[in-house]
């Protein structure tokens, strides 16, 4: 069911609701207050025929008949019957046989002094008239065909105008709804315009800044996010199978070149050292590429253990010692009072990584090669601090270093693909920590990991 059906029903039901209570109660009252007026006449016309019978001298039963028969003012199937105290009939008015009164509804009368019935369409009004000697019991007997008529009418035009004003209601709803949700309906056809190939379209915001417009402005900053992301995933490809082709190009063009003609031992074996090292290059850029992968994974958290930082430094600089035993990386560990202080939760391979890729960046740019190493462990993070006296990064750079496959104009000829720092970087992140850094150009730079601890 469609909202605009969904509200006009709702909106149907709680004006069926309302009608249908107002009209109810009107016939209510409208049916007592028939019932009420019809009881008067009946005890007006009762009492005026006691009036006459018991306290007019001259009026006897015959008389009174011949009166009543002919007043003006006579009910419907009327009946009239008059009883003593005890209870004996001494006036009756219509029909032929005056019906047999029950002893104890004439009791009942005298006791609660008046007593209605209806049998039927047929209404009945008992009740007492006193004078100096006796206590009589007045019986009324009418048909009320005008009130009930006029009820009977009054209920037909109720129940129709319930029904056209439920109906009228329906449309009326169904007209302002479709007004209302006009813009809603237009937003959903443009944004079902929108594809994957043409994130940079917009949907219209109107000018008043209503729910609707609100909504239009979020779905446009959406639309901007996305187009944001599919960009950068695009550049990330573009970037990654650059990086990958160069190597490839290096290797098929050195065993081209080798293949042209028959060459010495010696050669085979500097072009294949070269291939190897390229392949290497690969290799590596693989292992980064897979690793970024995982980062950006936010699974990845489910497999985090604590995980001691000094020990991850220590293996990190093995590792990275083993691969090019010329570079130094000097470690120190300050404010540490137990190894608490050291923990953090996350995944140790990662945490590897990020380090290896900072020392081995300060190893890389500096001229001495040498990266230091400061671990602090006061307060709820810890700290890793790693500086060397290479470079620097310009103000410029720095900027832009963390973005993938971004090199500053610093590099010099060191090789490098520009992912080392943004995986780095997305690894803090996964573990809720960051990281920042300080750049003096010719100086030296500092990137300071920020970790939080473990519980
Ligand atoms: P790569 O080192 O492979 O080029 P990174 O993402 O690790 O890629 O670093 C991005 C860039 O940041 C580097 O190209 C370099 O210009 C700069 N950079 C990173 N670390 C340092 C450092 N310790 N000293 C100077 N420049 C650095």
């Amino acid at each position: 069911m469609t909202i605009r059906t969904r509200l006009a029903v709702q909106f149907l039901a709680l004006a069926s609701l309302i009608m249908g209570t107002a009209f109810v109660v009107i016939y209510l009252l409208s049916s007592a207050y028939r019932a009420g007026e019809f009881q008067d006449r009946m005890r007006d016309r009762g009492t005026n025929a006691a009036k006459l019978l018991i306290q007019v001298e001259e009026v006897d039963e015959a008389l009174l008949l011949k009166i009543e028969r002919n007043s003006t003012v006579r009910l419907p199937e009327e009946t009239i019957r008059i009883y003593d105290h005890h209870d004996s009939l001494i006036f009756h008015l219509g029909g032929v046989e005056p019906p047999r009164t029950p002893h104890a509804l004439l009791d009942r009368v005298r006791l609660e002094d008046e007593v209605s019935s209806v049998h039927g369409l047929q209404e009945e009004l008992a009740f007492t008239f006193n004078d100096q000697y006796d206590r009589f019991v007045v019986i009324v007997t009418g048909r009320d065909i005008f009130g009930r008529s006029k009820l009977r009418n009054l209920g037909q035009v109720l129940f129709f105008t319930f029904l056209t004003g439920i109906l009228l209601t329906f449309l009326v709803a169904r007209f302002y709804a479709q007004r209302a949700l006009s813009p809603v309906k237009r937003l959903v056809a443009e944004l079902q315009s929108i594809g994957a190939a043409d994130l940079s379209r917009r949907v219209q915001v109107d000018n008043d800044r209503d729910e609707l417009a609100q909504l239009a402005s979020s779905f446009n900053e959406l639309l901007c996010r996305l187009q944001e992301a599919f960009q950068a995933q695009k550049n990330f490809i573009a970037n990654a199978s650059h990086e990958m082709r160069t190597p490839l190009t290096t290797i098929s063009g050195q065993i081209d070149v080798l293949l042209l003609r028959d060459r010495s031992g010696e050669e085979y074996h500097t072009v294949l050292v070269s291939v190897l090292e390229d392949m290497h290059t690969l290799n590596r850029l693989a292992d980064r590429l897979l690793l970024l992968a995982q980062a950006e994974t936010q699974g990845t958290v489910s497999t985090f253990a604590p995980v001691r930082m000094d020990e991850v430094v220590w293996s990190a600089r093995a590792e990275l010692l083993k691969a090019e035993p010329g570079h130094a990386c000097l470690v120190s560990i300050e404010e540490v009072e137990d190894e608490a202080d050291l923990m953090v939760n996350g995944n140790e391979m990662l945490l590897r990584s990020l380090i290896f890729n900072l020392i081995e960046n300060a190893c890389k740019y500096a001229p001495d090669h040498t990266a230091h190493v400061a671990l602090k462990g006061s307060g709820p993070v810890v700290r890793i601090a790693v500086s060397d006296h290479g470079p620097g990064i310009s103000e410029h750079d720095l900027g832009r270093i963390f973005e993938p496959f971004y090199r500053a104009t610093n590099t010099s000829g060191a090789k490098g693909h520009g992912i080392g720092l943004s995986l780095a970087l997305r690894i803090a992140q996964l573990h809720d920590g960051g990281i920042k850094v300080r750049s003096v150009s010719g100086e030296g730079t500092r990137f300071t990991v920020r970790l939080p601890k473990a519980g």
